[in-house]
């Protein structure tokens, strides 16, 4: 019997507004330790909440992007627990009446597009910053003792959740891709996991391929990029299996996912009970978000990446198209095939050199990319990669480098190499012998009578073909 894995996914997003959720304390990264904080935030006796605008009309922005829609009445409610990352024992968050339902976001593949359902898109704030020193983890757990930095407390936090459409690792991180960029062209968050602005808990069970049970699902939670969250769930997906044919059980658990030992470990909860009791928040009102307001943000929204990609097949494969996309260099590649780029080789080097040295593609001019672009065979690699390295600074001309073009013609390089191989019947037969290594002795030769300028690729090549 085969199996099949059924995922689905809860992405926390840190909202980049200036000021937190519910206080007027500035959100940022990189403050020393509890100094952005305020009696709001620090749950003083007495203070008071007020909601932070922005983060409201982000939260719709970003539901709209995932074809949500949009609540008329929407409420904050309490989540309470007892820890000392929150010292109001409650998180201020959204229970039965969040901002955003029903969405949907298109994932591209090569056959056709998957959907995969959103169930709800809510606002909250987020917990404080804990750190637990000593100890062999890095957990509260065998730690000598634990420090909190209330600068995270109460920033805006929106949770997305999915139903359970996923059906590999594979487009689980190809849906994170297009979730993250829409994201990041949102302007509302950086969403970079390594920074802690996106985390990803991965909901994963199998069932007998075909079927449409569904079984006891497991969670993993403390991944941190996008290729990590594949291999943890080709991880539990194994083990899961492994499980069910042994004629076991899988039994409800969280694991945390080690990347570097691949291995699946329990995870201990905060909160052992899942009773939170949650009660609307007394201290503010519902909210009620005008229709004007949620039609101007929807006429606002960009064109979608899933929507791109698709547009992009026209003249590139998937793969190709969902890199540029995904990497926000799509709009790049348009303009330098408009400034005279051929497609296929422009969409190559913005996916493995632009992407690779880590541009800004905004700062890039266009249309000395395509002159390198259409000149990447004929100037010397090294010249090529430092062009691309420079690309995006002030006033870069490409034309420099454009002069240092070799000589590539066969036309002109073959009576060259026919002059040099006449001169040297012995290393030919040397070379004919086996003496392969020899072929640098001829190429050197090559680029001597050429002044340096033969292109060493092919003359390499020429000289291969004559010497066979
Ligand atoms: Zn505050």
């Amino acid at each position: 019997m085969s199996w099949e894995p059924v995922i689905g996914l809860e992405v926390h997003v840190h909202l980049k507004t200036r000021t937190k959720m519910f206080c007027r304390c500035p959100v940022g990264f990189g403050a020393p330790e509890n100094t952005q904080t305020c009696p709001v935030c620090l749950a003083l006796p007495g203070a008071l909440p007020v909601v932070n605008r922005t983060a409201v009309e982000w939260t719709i922005r970003l539901g709209l992007a995932l074809g949500c829609r949009i609540a008329e009445h929407a409420v904050f409610s309490r989540k309470n627990y007892f820890y000392f990352d929150n010292p109001k024992g409650y998180q201020i968050s959204q229970y039965d009446l969040p901002f955003c339902i029903n969405g949907k976001v298109q994932v591209p593949t090569a056959d056709g597009d998957n959907m995969v359902r959103i169930v709800r898109a809510h606002l909250e704030e987020d917990a404080a910053k804990t750190v637990h020193v000593g100890g062999r983890t890095g957990r509260i757990r065998g730690a000598d003792y634990s420090l909190v930095d209330f600068n995270r407390g109460g920033t805006p936090l929106v949770e997305i959740v999915t139903e359970p459409d996923i059906g590999s690792a594979e487009e689980a991180k190809r849906f994170l891709q297009i979730l993250r960029q829409t994201i990041t062209e949102l302007g509302i968050s950086d969403a970079e996991m390594e920074k802690g602005t996106l985390r990803v808990d991965a909901n994963v069970s199998v069932r007998p391929a075909g079927s449409k049970e569904l079984r006891t699902r497991t969670e993993l939670k403390n991944m941190n990029s996008f290729t990590f969250v594949a291999r943890g769930i080709d991880a539990e997906v194994a083990r899961q299996t492994a499980v069910w044919e042994s004629g076991e059980a899988v039994r409800q658990e969280t694991y945390d996912f080690d990347a570097t030992t691949g291995a699946l470990t329990p995870h201990r909860a905060k909160e052992e009970a899942d009773d939170y009791r949650y009660f609307p928040e007394p201290d503010l009102v519902p909210i009620e978000p005008p229709a004007e307001l949620v039609e101007r943000l929807r006429s606002e929204l960009p064109e979608l990446p899933a929507k791109r990609i698709r547009r992009l097949e026209n003249d590139l494969e998937l793969e190709r198209a969902t890199v540029l996309v995904t990497s926000g260099l799509d709009s790049l590649w348009q303009q330098a095939v408009a400034a005279g780029a051929e497609k296929i080789p422009a969409a190559n080097v913005v996916a493995n050199n632009v992407v690779g040295a880590g541009l800004d593609p905004a700062a890039v001019s266009a249309k000395e990319l395509a002159k390198l672009v259409d000149a990447r065979e004929r100037i010397p690699r090294a010249a090529f990669d430092e062009a691309i390295s420079k690309l995006a600074e002030p006033g870069f001309s490409a034309d420099p480098y454009l002069a240092q073009e070799t000589v590539s013609d066969e036309a002109e390089l073959e009576p060259i190499i026919a002059r040099i191989l006449d001169a040297s019947p012995g290393q030919v037969e040397a070379f004919r012998g086996g003496k392969e290594g020899l072929l640098g002795f001829f190429v050197g030769q090559v680029m001597k009578e050429t002044g340096g300028k033969a292109n060493p690729r092919v003359v390499s090549e020429l000289l291969r073909a004559k010497l066979k």
